[in-house]
C-alpha cells in the first residue's frame, strides 16, 4: 500500500507525463485514489470537469488493466485516439471492429499490453467477455456516462440495465461510475442499480464559470442566430433547433451568409451523418445546426457557443446540451433565444404524446413539471449561475456571477413597458377576446392580412398602436404577458387570448409590468474569463497554430483537438516558447507529444515571431 504522500507524487508524474499538467482540478485525486484502491465510486462532475482522467490514471499508476463501459463507439474510437496520441495503451472492443482487429485487442489483453479497454455495456455480460476478464484477471470497471442507466435520466439506454449484473458474476470487482448528471433521484438509481457497495460518493460544483448564460427573447431565428455566431467567426458552435425542418432552414440560411454551416438530425442517412460529425471533428465545419440527436459522442473540446432556438424540455436538458460548450475550461458563451410560446407548444407536445402512448397521469404532470421549471430559468430575471445551481441542489456563493445578461446588466427592458402592455391588453379587450396571439399581434403591428379586412379590424382604435415594432416583436410581447400570468390563452389547437384579473389591474394602472427586448450586438459585453483568457496572447500566432493543428490533424487522420487543445495553443501563443525546454513546460505537453510535435511547433512559433516583429513575452 502506498503511503498519501508517495501516491500524490505517483499521480502528478503520471499526470505530467501523458497529460503535460501539473495539478488535479478538485474531487479528481479523490476519485483516483478511491480507482487505485478499487473502492466502489460515484463520481458526478460537471461536463468538462475532467472525468476521464479520473479512470485513466489508476490502471498506470496501480499498473494493471481496467475497462471503461462507454455508451457509443464514436466515444471510444475518440477517446482511445486521443490516449495513442499522449502515448497511453489503450484499446477498444466494439462490434465496428474487422476480425483481425478484434483477434489483436484479445492478444493485446491477455498479454497484458493495455491499460484501458474500452467496451460497451452489452459486450461486458457476453460469456466470451467474461471468461477474458477473469483470464486477464481484470477487477476495475469504469462506467462512463453512468445516467444512462437510469430512466430518470434524460439518456435511458436500456442495455446499461444489463451492467447490473456485473456484481453478481464477478463478486470481488470494483466498480466506478461515472456521470454529469446531477439530480438526487439518477444519482439515487445508478447507486441501486450497479449495486455499488459502500461507495465513495464525489459531487463536484455544477456551477461552469467559464460560460456565459444569455436568454433573448427571440424575435427572429435567422438573424438573431447569425449575429451571435458573428460574434464567433472561425470557431466552434453548436445551435439546437426543435425540429428537423428548421434545422435545414437554418442551416441553409447561415451558410448563405458565409458560415461554414451543416445540418444534422436523426433522419439523415448514417453516412451523412457521420461526415458531418468527422467534418466538424476535424475543423472543416465550423457550425452544426441540429436536434437534440446532435450531443453525446462530440468531444470536440473548443466549443466556444451553443445556442437554443426554442426551449429545452427542463433544465437538466439545458444543462446537458449547453455544457458542450467550453468544455476545455475556456470562456464560452449559450444563448437561449425564448419565446413563451415555447413552452406552450411543448406542454401541448407533451401531453398529445402521452395520451397516445396512454402513458400515466404522473408522468405527464412530471413533464409539465420539469417544463415549466425551465421556463421560470428563461422567463426569470435573476443571475443564470445562481439559478442552474440552485435548481441542481448547490448554493451559489458569489452576488454577482460577472458571467450571464443579468449581472453584465445587459437585459434592456421594453421603455414603457405598462404602456405596451396596456396597448396589447386592450387590443384583446376590443376583439372580445376572440382571437389568437399572431392576429392580435397582426391588428397591434397594423397589417394588412384578409383576416383582418374579413373581421374588419383595421377600424378598431387599437389598429397599427404598436406599428413601429416588427410583427414578430409583438408576437414576443404578448407571450411574455402570457409567461407572467397577465394574458390567459386557452388550450386547443386554435388558442384564444383572454383576460383575467390581473390583465384589468394592469389596464387600471394598478400593476407595473416589465418586458424584455433583444439587446443590440454592440451592447454585448465580455466576461472576465474571457477577458482574462486572452491576456498576452497573440491572436495572430493562436490562428496560425490553430492551422498548423488542423494540418498535423488531417495528416494523422485524428480531430483536431487531439493534437492539442486550444488552452494549449493559447498558452504557447502567450508564452511563445522558442525552445523544447521551454515548450515542455507548456500546460497540456506530455512527454510523447514534445517528442512527437515539439520540434515543429517550436519551429512554427519562431518563424512567426520573426516574420511578424512578435517580441518575446
Ligand atoms: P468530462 O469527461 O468530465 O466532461 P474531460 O475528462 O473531457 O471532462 O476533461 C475536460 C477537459 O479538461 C479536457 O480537455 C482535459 O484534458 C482537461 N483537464 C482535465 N483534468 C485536468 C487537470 N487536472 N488540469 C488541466 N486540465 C485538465
Amino acid at each position: 500500500m502506498l503511503s498519501g504522500d508517495d501516491l500524490h507524487s505517483q499521480i502528478n508524474t503520471v499526470l505530467k507525463k501523458y497529460w503535460g499538467f501539473d495539478s488535479l482540478r478538485p474531487q479528481q485525486e479523490a476519485a483516483i485514489a478511491a480507482g487505485i484502491e478499487g473502492r466502489d465510486s460515484l463520481v458526478v462532475l460537471p461536463t468538462g470537469g475532467g472525468k476521464s482522467l479520473c479512470y485513466q490514471i489508476p490502471p498506470i499508476v496501480a499498473r494493471r488493466t481496467d475497462v471503461v463501459v462507454s455508451p457509443l463507439i464514436a466515444l471510444m474510437k475518440d477517446q482511445v485516439d486521443g490516449l495513442r496520441q499522449a502515448g497511453y495503451p489503450a484499446a477498444a472492443l466494439h462490434s465496428g471492429l474487422d476480425l483481425d482487429s478484434m483477434r489483436e485487442v484479445e492478444s493485446g489483453m491477455a498479454n497484458g499490453r493495455y491499460r484501458l479497454i474500452f467496451a460497451a455495456p452489452e459486450r461486458l455480460v457476453a460469456p466470451r467477455f467474461l471468461q477474458w476478464l477473469g483470464r486477464a484477471q481484470i477487477r476495475n470497471f469504469a462506467v462512463d456516462e453512468a445516467h444512462c442507466i437510469s430512466q430518470w435520466g434524460h439518456d435511458f439506454r436500456p442495455e446499461y440495465r444489463q451492467l447490473a449484473e456485473l456484481k453478481t458474476r464477478l463478486p470481488d470487482v470494483s466498480l466506478h461510475a461515472f456521470t454529469a448528471t446531477a439530480t438526487m433521484r439518477v444519482r439515487d438509481d445508478i447507486m441501486t442499480q450497479l449495486r455499488l457497495r459502500d461507495p465513495v460518493e464525489l459531487i463536484g460544483t455544477f456551477d461552469r464559470p467559464n460560460l456565459l448564460y444569455r436568454v433573448v427573447p427571440r424575435i427572429d431565428v435567422n438573424s438573431q442566430t447569425l449575429d451571435i455566431l458573428n460574434r464567433h467567426r472561425n470557431e466552434a458552435a453548436i445551435v439546437y433547433c426543435l425540429s428537423r425542418k428548421d434545422t435545414e432552414s437554418l442551416s441553409h440560411s447561415l451558410s448563405q451568409n458565409g458560415i461554414r454551416a451543416a445540418h444534422y438530425h436523426a433522419g439523415l442517412d448514417p453516412e451523412k451523418r457521420r461526415r458531418t460529425q468527422e467534418d466538424f471533428m476535424a475543423e472543416r465545419l465550423d457550425v452544426v445546426v441540429a436536434t437534440v440527436a446532435f450531443g453525446m459522442g462530440i468531444d470536440r473540446s473548443d466549443v466556444r457557443c451553443v445556442i437554443h432556438t426554442a426551449l429545452p424540455k427542463s433544465v437538466e436538458h439545458y444543462q446537458q446540451e449547453a455544457g458542450r460548450a467550453g468544455r476545455d475550461g475556456l470562456a464560452a458563451e449559450c444563448v437561449l433565444l425564448y419565446s413563451g410560446a415555447d413552452a406552450m407548444r411543448l406542454q401541448s407536445l407533451i401531453e398529445r404524446s402521452a395520451a397516445e402512448a396512454q402513458a400515466p397521469a404522473q408522468l405527464i404532470e412530471s413533464g409539465i413539471k420539469l417544463l415549466n421549471q425551465m421556463r421560470s430559468y428563461a422567463a426569470g430575471m435573476r443571475c443564470r449561475h445562481a439559478a442552474l445551481s440552485e435548481y441542481f441542489g448547490q448554493r451559489y456563493e458569489a452576488d454577482k456571477c460577472d458571467a450571464c445578461d443579468v449581472c453584465l446588466d445587459e437585459v434592456q427592458g421594453v421603455e414603457d413597458g405598462t404602456v405596451t402592455a396596456q396597448k396589447i391588453l386592450s387590443c384583446i379587450a376590443r376583439t372580445d377576446q376572440r382571437f389568437g396571439a399572431t392576429h392580435i399581434a397582426d391588428i397591434l403591428a397594423g397589417a394588412k392580412t384578409a383576416r383582418i379586412r374579413q373581421w374588419r379590424h383595421d377600424q378598431v382604435t387599437t389598429y397599427g398602436l404598436l406599428g413601429e415594432l416588427p410583427r414578430k416583436s409583438i408576437l414576443n410581447l404578448i407571450y411574455q404577458l402570457v409567461d407572467q400570468g397577465l394574458i390567459d390563452r386557452s388550450e386547443g389547437d386554435r388558442p384564444t387570448l383572454h383576460l383575467n384579473s390581473h390583465s384589468w389591474d394592469v389596464m387600471r394602472d394598478e400593476r407595473k409590468v416589465q418586458m424584455q427586448q433583444p439587446k443590440s450586438t454592440k451592447s454585448v459585453k465580455s466576461s472576465r474569463v474571457e477577458t482574462e483568457s486572452w491576456e498576452g496572447v497573440d491572436r495572430g500566432l493562436f490562428e496560425s497554430l490553430r492551422d498548423l493543428r488542423r494540418d498535423l490533424a488531417g495528416e494523422r487522420g485524428v480531430p483536431a483537438y487531439m493534437i492539442f487543445g486550444d488552452s494549449t495553443l493559447r498558452e504557447l501563443a502567450r508564452q511563445r516558447p522558442l525552445t523544447l525546454d521551454d515548450f515542455a513546460r507548456v500546460r497540456g505537453v506530455g512527454e510523447k507529444k514534445l517528442l512527437d510535435l515539439g520540434g515543429g511547433f517550436v519551429a512554427h512559433i519562431k518563424a512567426y515571431c520573426e516574420d511578424n516583429d512578435v517580441p518575446r513575452p
